[in-house]
């Protein structure tokens, strides 16, 4: 299972289909041994039960009856605002067991109505069976005598439920994503440590470390279609379009949907790749919590790089050249992040020179803020 889009928006798998079963297996045993003596007519509201329903009543051992109603809303003329009329009703519920199958009850105010309507149907007994049951928001105080399984108040698709008409044919059930992660760009020249400090900061906060450099190197050694395109720009000094980037991009952000946040190393490194991001993240319920800059002279990146390029087999590292191509790269198309952060207040700025140790303790002084 990983994360679905239904029209723009994200969902995490939730609950699996697995799940669902077993709680619905509990619920007909539980009403079998209620109803032992008798035959009930089970009654689905749709449209979100449909599923729930069928099955189960084949989970359900024992005589019964089936049918649905809807609840349907009439704008009225007056004062009164829309009034719900319940379809579909047609048997004689005269002395019957009724059991009312939900998919799902979180205000309760559906079930209310319901309520109110087969009250006056002179019923032997009504009963009240949900799969799904919300009770933080729960207002009402009927008893709901069967819950499959209770959840928190989030917003559910599948398994009969819709997010505006789609989602109810997939067998598990996905939440909408929330902006719960903390994303942080971290940003800065190149040999401004940023990889480095990464490596530290993604465990200290239980952050996913996405970066892009990294990636492209890896298909480039794994001589993926990736790594072939990308592998003459990098060994240059040259940024890669922004289009391989950027998919690339939502690709590992994508592998990784349960992850609490993101630690964005080289990337964004243009104002499209920035924008990308932000829409990207947008539709997810996300967003950027920061970007965390690392400011450090240029004089002293050259010197870093070079040193590096003696150990990294880098290509890029290694010529003093392509070194001053990346930086003209980053004068020219990164630098300006600084100000489209700044106009969002989400730029902090921190001085990278001194020791490892020192640096990170100043980063996360930063980053216990976001
Ligand atoms: P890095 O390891 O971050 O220094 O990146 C090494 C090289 O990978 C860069 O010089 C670019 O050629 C390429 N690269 C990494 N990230 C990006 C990006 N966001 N956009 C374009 N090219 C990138």
């Amino acid at each position: 299972m990983s994360t679905i889009k239904l029209h723009k928006k994200y969902f995490n798998p939730f609950i699996t289909a697995d799940k669902i079963k077993v709680a619905i297996d509990k619920i007909a045993e539980l009403v079998a041994k209620d109803c032992k003596d008798e035959t009930p007519i089970f009654i689905g509201v749709l449209n979100g039960s449909f599923m729930f329903v069928a099955d189960f009543i084949r989970a359900y051992h024992g005589h019964c009856e089936v049918s649905f109603v809807k609840l349907v809303s009439y704008n009225g003329t007056g004062s009164s605002g829309s009034v719900k009329q319940l379809v579909g009703l047609n048997e004689n519920l005269e002395g019957r067991t009724v059991v009312i199958l939900e998919d799902i009850i979180d205000t309760g105010n559906t079930l209310e109505e319901i309520y109110n309507i087969f009250r006056n149907k002179k019923l032997k007994q009504l009963k009240i069976a949900t799969l799904f049951f919300k009770p933080d928001v729960y207002r009402k105080g009927l008893h709901i005598d069967y819950i499959g399984l209770s959840i928190p108040d989030k917003f559910i698709v599948g398994y009969g439920l819709d997010y505006d008409g789609l989602g109810r044919n997939l067998a598990d059930i996905y939440q909408l994503t929330t902006q719960e992660m903390t994303n942080i760009v971290l940003f800065g020249p190149p040999g401004a440590g940023k990889g480095t400090q990464a490596e530290v900061l993604k465990d200290k906060y239980n952050l996913i470390h996405i970066s892009t450099g990294d990636v492209f190197r890896y298909n480039i050694k794994n001589k993926t279609d990736l790594g072939t395109l990308a592998k003459s720009y990098i060994d240059n000094g040259d940024l890669v379009p922004d289009e391989v980037t950027i998919d690339m991009l939502k690709a590992e952000v994508d592998k990784n949907a349960e992850a609490n946040g993101f630690i964005f190393d080289g990337f964004p490194r243009t104002e499209s790749q920035a924008k990308a991001l932000d829409k990207f993240l947008e539709e997810k319920g996300e967003t950027i919590n920061g970007m965390v800059a690392l400011e450090v002279p240029e004089d002293l990146l050259v010197a870093r790089l070079l040193k590096r390029g003696e150990t990294s087999g880098r290509p890029d590292d290694q010529d003093e050249e392509k070194i001053r191509n990346r930086f003209n790269e980053y004068q020219t198309k990164t630098s300006i992040l600084k100000d489209y952060y700044t106009a969002q207040n989400k730029y902090f700025g921190v001085d990278g020179v001194g020791s490892i140790e020192e640096i990170t303790e100043i980063l996360s002084k930063v980053f216990d803020r976001l």
